[in-house]
């Protein structure tokens, strides 16, 4: 789902000229801020890119229209300051396109690997860190994050810790000060630069691991998990961590090492995906907290290797989708979706995709020491909107989880048959609605929603 989004934002992108600021200074930007571990939690494809400011959140829907919701009046308006503006294509100012959200220092910071038209050519500068003010305007690119452009992107997403982007290319992790030139500033972390004839070559072939990175960082150390292949053939999903304390210019030792792996079935009990990869995974303090959709909740120490079962989340439903905080881990009760559904064929890499669960209709919301502290029923958000299908989990914070809501509403029409199309569902629109409830009063909240034909 995220790389067909990433298509298709390249895509719009590619229609419009951005009028963007020569490369600023070169100047490297002072960031302190550590990497927003809870806003980082969802992979749901519409609404994935959000970060916090004191103020508010600014977050992504469909990774193109930017949205600004504010703490204080509970409100959400689109980032655009046109006036007359009907928002609907890209001279809109609420058109981001962006892949990640950061906000530090007063700017946003998004990426974005999109054809830009100069001088009537559209030029492949590859994916690059753009920044923008906190209304959308005033955009102008930050750095790049490819050392030649590729023109395939690795589909990482980058992150920002205590002033630094760090990123993939080609399979091998780097990290550059924000702000820097990437040829003169990137640090390689880990992985081997293999030179080819045209310089650079993709080394996912030469590697036993997946080409899904997903970084994360927490406290002095950078982690990022990958799926490695394993004697047998199988996958795993692995843990790595760098120490970001490590003076990586006086090291001559590994500075990145493997510090867990997804357990056996024989340590943490049978789950939906057992020994490939954990359904949902927020590494604080050492130890890395996860959920296992047909276990429960456990934690490991990234130190000892030992393992604690946290909650029997079983006993409140078998399959599940979770999201955490440094507070809480919280859980939505779920389904598989039905896939005897005539031409539902699901691709063996895809067969232990978490996507794959649909409903929910409660969030049980456990501390970190896995006691259960909060049940919050979602039944009014089927009383107050139609034809509520599925329930995504966004993130925890400030007192509220976040979620949207997902209500497909048919209109009767059955459609004109299309050849290579399923003959199915008829002619259907949606409502991707954004809510928050209440941690404390329970009380639920529509932040905004998206409506798609
Ligand atoms: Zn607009």
């Amino acid at each position: 789902m995220k790389i067909i989004r990433k298509m298709l934002a390249a895509v719009l992108a590619a229609l419009i000229t951005l009028s963007l600021a020569a490369c600023g200074k070169g100047g490297i930007i002072e960031s302190q801020e550590d990497f927003q571990k809870n806003m980082h939690q969802s992979d749901y494809y519409r609404l994935s890119e959000i970060c916090e400011t004191e103020d508010g959140y600014y977050f992504l829907i469909g990774g193109s229209d930017a949205w600004y919701f504010e703490k204080e009046t509970g409100r959400a308006t689109l980032l655009c300051t046109k006036p007359d503006c009907k928002h609907e294509d890209d001279t809109c100012d609420g058109r981001i396109n962006g892949d990640v959200l950061w906000a530090t220092g007063g700017r946003l910071y998004y990426t974005n690997s999109a054809l830009l038209e100069e001088h009537g050519k559209l030029v492949d500068h590859g994916e690059r860190v753009y920044s923008a003010a906190l209304d959308g305007t005033r955009r102008k690119v930050v750095m790049d994050l490819e050392f030649e452009p590729s023109g395939s992107s690795t589909y990482v997403n980058p992150i920002l810790h205590r002033g630094y982007v760090y990123f993939f290319y080609s399979g091998v992790f780097y990290r550059a000060p924000l702000g820097g030139r990437l040829k003169r500033t990137a640090q390689r972390l880990w992985g081997e630069e293999i030179a080819g004839e045209t310089g650079r070559v993709h080394i996912y072939d030469s590697i036993p691991v997946g080409n899904s990175f997903t970084l994360w960082a927490d406290g002095d150390f950078v982690y990022f998990m990958v799926n490695v292949k394993q004697a047998d053939g199988t996958y795993k999903d692995t843990l790595f961590a760098f120490d970001t304390t490590v003076d990586v210019e006086k090291s001559d030792g590994e500075l990145v090492r493997q510090v867990w792996e997804t357990p056996d079935a024989d340590t943490v009990g049978e789950w939906v995906s057992t020994g490939v990869e954990v359904s949902q995974w927020y590494v604080k303090d050492g130890y890395i907290y996860f959920y296992l959709s047909g276990g429960d909740f456990w934690r490991c120490s990234l130190e000892t290797g030992a393992y604690e079962k946290l909650a029997d989340t079983h006993e409140k439903t078998v399959y599940g989708k979770a999201v955490f905080s440094d507070e809480y881990m919280c859980l939505l009760n779920a389904r598989p979706e039905d896939r005897s559904l005539p031409g539902f064929v699901v691709a063996e890499e895809f067969r232990y995709d978490y996507n794959s669960l649909v409903g929910g209709d409660t969030f049980y919301l456990y501390g970190l020491d896995g006691e259960l502290v909060k049940t919050l029923p979602l039944d009014s958000v089927f009383e107050q909107f139609e034809d509520v299908e599925n329930i995504e989990p966004l993130f925890c914070g400030d007192g509220q989880v976040w979620f949207v809501a997902e209500a497909v509403h048919s209109t009767g029409e059955t459609g004109i048959p299309q050849e290579g199309f399923l003959p199915f569902g008829g002619v259907k629109t949606y409502d991707y609605i954004v809510c928050r409830a209440d941690i404390e009063t329970g009380e639920i909240t529509e932040v905004c929603r998206e409506h798609r034909e």
